[in-house]
Formats: structure tokens, C-alpha cells, sequence
């Protein structure tokens, strides 16, 4: 299955998430393996973006 993600070489990617307060769809970088605390862009809530 292929999904519209990609890999910059260093074990990240880019995707996809909703924030789970506004639902506004974000593009983030997460590690390959483990997750990564982002910020909303648009109400400002921190939330953890897993890579799984
Ligand atoms: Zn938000």
C-alpha cells in the first residue's frame, strides 16, 4: 500500500494529522520510529504525533 508520504533520508517523514482539538489537518515530521510533540499552527495545542 502506498500513502502520500515521504522520506527525507534522515529517518523522518512527513504526515498527515488532525489536532485533536480544532480538527484542522496538519502536515508535521515525525521520526520513523517513536513520536514527536507538535503545536498546533492554528489554536496553538501541543499534541503527540505518533509514527504509527
Ligand atoms: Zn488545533
Amino acid at each position: 500500500m502506498r500513502i502520500c508520504s515521504k522520506s527525507d533520508g534522515i529517518g523522518r517523514q512527513t504526515k498527515e494529522v488532525a489536532c485533536p482539538i480544532c480538527t484542522v489537518h496538519l502536515q508535521v515530521q515525525v521520526p520513523s520510529s517513536g513520536s514527536e510533540t507538535i503545536e498546533c499552527g492554528v489554536c496553538q495545542h501541543p499534541f503527540l504525533v505518533s509514527s504509527h
